[in-house]
Parts: C-alpha cells; structure tokens; sequence
C-alpha cells in the first residue's frame, strides 16, 4: 500500500514538473525549455540557424505564444518604423523608377490560420495543403505592413510584390487575395513561372530584381520574411527582415 502511495505521488511530482517546464509563454516564469526557445527564435531570425525544417516540438507553445501574442505585431510595428525613418531620408528620383519591392507571404498577408492546423510549424512543409490554403484566398492583411504598403504608394514609389508563389495555380486567388485585403495600386505582381519552378528562392527572387534593375528601377528598399528574400544580388539598397519562426524557405 506504501509503494502504491509512493508511486502516486511520483506521477503527481512527474506532472507537476512536466506542467511547469512545457509550456513556453513569453509571459510566463521562464523556465529551462523558454530559454532554449527564445535562443531558438534568434537564431532564426539571425540566420544563424539555417535549412531547418520544423520549429522544435518542445518550442511549440512558445511559437504559438509569440506570433498569436502581441509581441510578433509589436516587432513588425518597430520595423515598419524604422522602414519610416528611412524612407523619410530617400532622395526621390520622381521619375516613377523609385521602386520598393515587397514579399507576399507572411510579409504583406498572413498565413497564420493556416499554420495553425499545422501546430505553427511543428509539422513538416506540406506543399499541397499550403498550395489548397493559398488557393482559398483568404490570408489576411498583416496591418503594419499594409500601413506601410498605402504610404508608399502615396509617396510615389513603384511597388513590385515578389513572390514564390506558383504563377499558374495561383495567380488568380492571389490577385483576388491581395484586393480584397485593400493591397491596391501596386506596380507589379511578379510571381514564379514555370521556368523557375525548383529554383532557390534566392536565384529566383535576384533573377526577377535583375530584370528590374534593367528596366531602370532603383530598388531603394526590400522587405520580407525569409532571409531568402533579402539575399543574392539586387537585393535592395537596404533590406528589412519580418519575424518568421514557422518556416524556412531556401
Ligand atoms: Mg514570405
């Protein structure tokens, strides 16, 4: 009867402990696995951690807590003022050549509802149900970065949105997407061909910014929420990097 006892209160102390040190909240006592998720978190966003294909599962909640929480919408908030500062300093050619270019996902609209069926990235990348979500039409505006966008265009930048997006299947849900999420009055939507598909993001996306260079665009800014995206050549006079701690896009 006493090791019954002994071996309850084990479990009880065994559940206790798995209860306190699990869940990895922001807002919470942190506790050894928030520390490790924290240090996970940077690393990705300074492209110390490279290639990687699921967010920990021991991080989960602390993903979930970061970009469901206010702190993600605060970190793009004070980057889209920083992007303010800079662009008040620009010296504006004014002859419809100033261009800024803009990634799409989770940059200027959210995957996040999606990502939630996906335990925010604990599950690997699933190529089809991404591409039926995105078919759907329904990811939402990320304010700030709409914000943004409009101020831009007052200001008489081109905007070209560059995406990896699959021109084909999902040129029209994007289009329609972009509209309806008030993204309008963009220069160009260049999205990928068929004679892209299986490159790197980075040798698609520096292709596309090639040719618009040649075309006379001056890139004064590039904003997105992949590495891959403000990397290679043409990248920008300066580059702005969103959070993303989901996923990885080589
Ligand atoms: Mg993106």
């Amino acid at each position: 009867m006493a090791a019954m006892a002994r071996r309850v209160l084990e479990l009880l102390i065994l559940f206790v402990l798995a209860r306190n040190t699990s869940p990895c909240a922001l807002d919470v006592p942190v506790g050894s696995s928030c520390r490790y998720c924290l240090s996970w978190r940077l690393a990705v966003e300074a492209n110390n951690l490279r290639a990687w294909r699921t967010v920990p599962l021991q991080c989960l909640h602390h993903v979930e807590s970061y970009v469901t929480g206010s702190q993600y919408e605060r970190d793009i908030d004070l980057i889209v003022d920083q992007i303010g500062s800079y662009v008040d300093g620009i010296e504006m050619l004014g002859d419809g050549m100033d261009a800024w270019i803009l990634d799409v996902d989770d940059t200027c609209v959210s995957n996040l509802l999606y990502y939630r069926g996906k335990r925010y990235g604990c599950d690997p990348y699933d190529a089809l149900g991404f591409k039926a979500w995105a078919a759907r039409g329904e990811c939402l505006a990320i304010p700030a970065m709409l914000g943004l966008f409009r101020r831009l265009i007052e200001d008489g930048f081109k905007i070209i949105l560059l995406t990896g997006r699959d021109e084909e299947s999902l040129g029209e849900a994007t289009v329609e997407n972009l509209r309806s999420q008030g993204y309008v009055g963009y220069e160009r939507l260049i999205m990928r061909s068929a004679a892209y598909r299986g490159e790197s993001a980075v040798t698609y996306k520096s292709a596309m910014r090639k040719q618009l260079v040649e075309q006379g665009y001056r890139i004064w800014g590039n904003v997105g929420d992949q590495w891959s995206d403000i990397q290679g050549e043409f990248a920008g006079n300066r580059t702005f990097k969103i959070p993303n701690p989901m996923y990885f896009v080589p």
